[in-house]
């Protein structure tokens, strides 16, 4: 599995060329894009294409070469295989052969942006592309509003404003995010603010709805579930020493945020258990 640029030709590694000159067949996902890079570095070797819905046929192909010994290597457009790119069937098939499937590492967008994005990286999630369909794609985002984790996205320049938007309405907009732009390119862009500061920035600037996207947006940082629980029972608790039960509920709300109803029941619940 071979990396290759995400745009900056200087990115080949020098390794890629070696193993892309010796083996004896290159996969490619799009065999005329690809026939340009491995012209910029002298590489003639036989060119088939593949992507993950490619016939049974084309995957016995590039098996039956390594089932006699030979090399294959699996390239993409740009960065590496696999990543929101094609290579998934291939890999499985060949290590269902016993066949050995390596890694030559390089440009992944995705890390690339977030080396840069000044957003915690210790834990992080790749969501590749959401749901191309608002309505999909809003309930993967309701899916993902308390993820803790940085969040990366990829974005298509044509869909970045509806994204951003719906980012606004479900994770809130005060939530950090970072658009990476045209990564290792003469346009690159790295633009840093909360999502209404990045919505508001990508309406009034059409150039940064264009070009290749990455999209990171911060980690969840309030209380999920079950803390939240325990925070609601622990201020409760302190209130119920000196208050009736309506009263700790509804000063209860004031103070974390949580519904009136949910902290009133919970309050009975507390109240029953001391009796
Ligand atoms: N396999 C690739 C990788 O390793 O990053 C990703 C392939 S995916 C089909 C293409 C998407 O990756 C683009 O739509 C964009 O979201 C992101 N991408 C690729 N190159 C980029 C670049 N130079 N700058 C920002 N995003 C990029």
């Amino acid at each position: 599995m071979v990396a290759t640029p995400i745009g900056n030709l200087g990115d080949m590694v020098p390794r890629a060329i070696e193993i892309l000159q010796t083996v004896e067949l290159i996969a490619a996902e799009d065999t005329r894009r690809s026939g340009q890079l491995l012209q910029q570095f002298n590489i003639d070797t036989r060119l088939i294409s593949y992507h993950d819905h490619s016939s049974a046929g084309r995957v016995d192909e590039v098996l039956d070469v390594l089932g006699r010994g030979g090399d294959v290597a699996l390239i993409s457009d740009a960065g590496t295989p696999l990543i929101s790119d094609p290579g998934y069937r291939l890999v499985r098939r060949a290590l269902d052969n016993a066949c050995t499937v390596s890694p030559v590492p390089g440009c992944c967008a995705a890390t690339a942006a977030l080396s840069v994005a000044g957003l915690p990286s210790d834990r992080f999630v790749f969501e590749g592309f959401l749901p191309a369909k608002a309505a999909q794609r809003q309930k993967a985002l309701q899916a993902l509003a308390k993820e803790s984790r940085t969040l990366i996205f990829y974005e298509a320049p044509h869909r970045i404003q509806a994204t951003i938007a719906d980012l606004g309405d479900i994770f809130g907009r005060d939530r950090e995010a970072v658009l990476a732009r045209e990564l290792t390119k003469t346009y690159e862009t790295i633009l840093c603010g909360s999502l209404a500061e990045l919505e508001d920035r990508i309406n009034h600037d059409a150039n940064q709805q264009r070009g290749e996207i990455v999209l990171l947006v911060h980690g969840f940082t309030g209380l999920a579930g079950s803390d939240e629980d325990v925070e609601h029972e622990r201020v409760l608790a302190v209130l119920l020493k000196e208050l009736p039960v309506k009263q700790a509920a509804s000063l209860a709300a004031g103070i974390t945020g949580g519904a009136r109803n949910k902290l009133y029941q919970l309050a009975l619940t507390l109240t029953q258990e001391n009796h």
